[in-house]
């Protein structure tokens, strides 16, 4: 690492001292983009990477609202606006009681480079709260969701920031954070907000777009590399919204999926996973995956222990697909994937690798399609909801999986021949880091000390 990268990077561990998910994120983009911030002189004379690790904004905001009992609750939100040069800012939103200011800058902080490697005009954002969506009620929830959006309107806008869903964030709160939106504004502002309905402005193929993207991510790694996904057994951390539709467009490329899990644990079916059965399950009935067993007793569960592997890493496999959250393999985790033969790793969770692992995955020749790549595609068609709102015309779910597979394939392009010009080997990682900086490096020169 050159020297201007080491002393940004020792001053912000020094001032985020407290926030090791943001320092993580930061470390390995910093480490990763140092080649290039070597050739590059005007960086440090613009103070370039000072100001990229510094957030434009950060909103945090109290958040009450009346549980079912008619006790009142109070959680707290954020919405973290990192970096506006290449368009509005753009990002999920999280609910889940890990939720704090640490996990909201990762996540918006990666989301400037995944957000630049689209291709599209969309700035890095990301927001959520620590409110806990399990075992509420539907009211509940809509309560939770109209309190929150109370404060977030002042903050959001089609040309400000379009917030999206992420953990804990699907259809149903979408739905309730729009029409809050719409009640306080008194207007109809599609482009607001994305991952909405089909009846209000929604996208065809944003639902599966994370998770088919990824399988189209890996589709091009593979063949890289000479392989493919046919016969590939698979298992998937997670079976919430990007662990279902990788599950469906893996099983269309003639793979096997044969686990999935939640955070309590995971089941094993070695005849493959029966996905109408997860869907009804998680997208409708919201209940446990250990539920899956009613149906198939032949199945396995196995239950997570805390502080152990998640199981659903201990299952032998030639693709591994962490789709849950952040952190999920470590080391040790890595060091049984490898010891299992697997072959690739593609990350449609948000940093679901530490960076011991990464290195250590890499070193064992293992192919890491990394997050910020390779989960690209929902951020992706949530820009193409923008544009079909801005245009009031939708297109159809072929036309959009079609710019999508377009997209993904771009992306691995972009990796593939950054880690030729820079020497990287299979180290996608490090390539998809640089060829996401370069993009928002050259706008925030053009723009200016702002
Ligand atoms: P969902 O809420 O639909 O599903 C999350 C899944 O991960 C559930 O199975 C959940 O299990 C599991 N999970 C969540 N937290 C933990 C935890 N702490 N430990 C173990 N398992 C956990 O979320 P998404 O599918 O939307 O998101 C999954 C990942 O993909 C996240 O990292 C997200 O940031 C990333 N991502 C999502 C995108 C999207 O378009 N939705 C886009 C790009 C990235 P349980 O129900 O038990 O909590």
């Amino acid at each position: 690492m050159n020297r201007y990268t080491e002393k940004v990077l020792a001053s912000v561990h020094e001032k985020n001292s407290h926030e090791k998910e943001f320092i993580q994120a930061v470390d390995e983009v910093l480490k990763s983009i140092a080649p290039m911030v070597e050739k590059n002189p005007n960086f440090e004379a613009t103070s370039l990477l000072e100001r990229l690790v510094e957030p434009e904004r950060i909103i945090s905001f109290r958040v009450p609202w009346v549980d079912d009992n008619g006790k009142v609750q109070v959680n707290r939100g954020f919405r973290v606006q990192f970096n506006g040069a290449i368009g509005p800012y753009k990002g999920g939103l999280r609910f889940h009681p890990s939720v704090n200011q640490s996990i909201m800058k990762f996540l918006a902080f990666e989301q400037i480079f995944k957000n630049a490697l689209t291709g599209l005009p969309i700035g890095g954002g990301k927001g959520g709260s620590d409110f806990d969506p399990k075992g509420k009620s539907d009211n509940e929830i809509m309560r939770f969701c109209q309190s929150f959006m109370n404060e977030l309107q002042r903050h959001i806008g089609h040309n400000l920031d379009v917030p999206a869903g992420d953990i804990g964030v699907g259809g149903r709160e979408i739905g309730y954070l729009f029409g809050q939106y719409r009640k306080i504004k008194n207007q109809y502002e599609a482009g607001v907000l994305t991952g909405k309905g089909l009846e209000y402005g929604g996208s065809l193929a944003r639902k599966e777009a994370t998770g088919f993207g990824l399988i189209y991510f890996m589709r091009e790694m593979l063949e890289a590399n000479n392989l493919n996904l046919k016969d590939k057994i698979t298992t998937i951390s997670g079976s919430g919204n990007v662990a279902i539709y990788a599950a469906q467009k893996a099983v269309e490329y003639g793979a096997k999926v044969v686990a999935m899990s939640d955070s309590n644990g995971c089941i094993y079916d070695e005849n493959g996973i029966d996905l109408d059965e997860i869907k009804r399950l998680k997208e409708v009935e919201r209940l446990r995956i250990k539920e899956y067993l009613t149906k198939h007793p032949n199945a396995k569960y196995m239950e997570n222990i805390k502080g152990e592997t998640p199981k659903v890493y201990t299952i032998k496999a030639d693709i591994v697909l962490p789709c849950a959250t952040q952190n999920d393999i470590n080391l040790e985790t890595a060091k049984l994937l490898v010891e299992n033969g697997t072959i690739a790793v593609g990350e449609g969770a948000n940093m679901p690798t530490t960076i011991e692992a990464i290195d250590y995955l890499i070193e064992h020749k293992v192919l890491l399609a990394p997050a910020k790549a390779a989960n690209a595609g929902g951020v992706a068609t949530s820009a193409l909801e923008m544009s079909q709102n801005s245009m009031r015309y939708s297109w159809s779910f072929e036309e959009v999986d079609e710019k999508l597979n377009e997209i993904m394939t771009n992306i691995f392009k972009a990796c593939k021949e950054t880690s030729k010009e820079y020497n990287l080997g299979i180290n996608y990682v490090a390539s998809a880091n640089i060829a996401g900086f370069k993009k928002v490096a050259h706008a925030m020169m053009a723009q200016g000390i702002i």
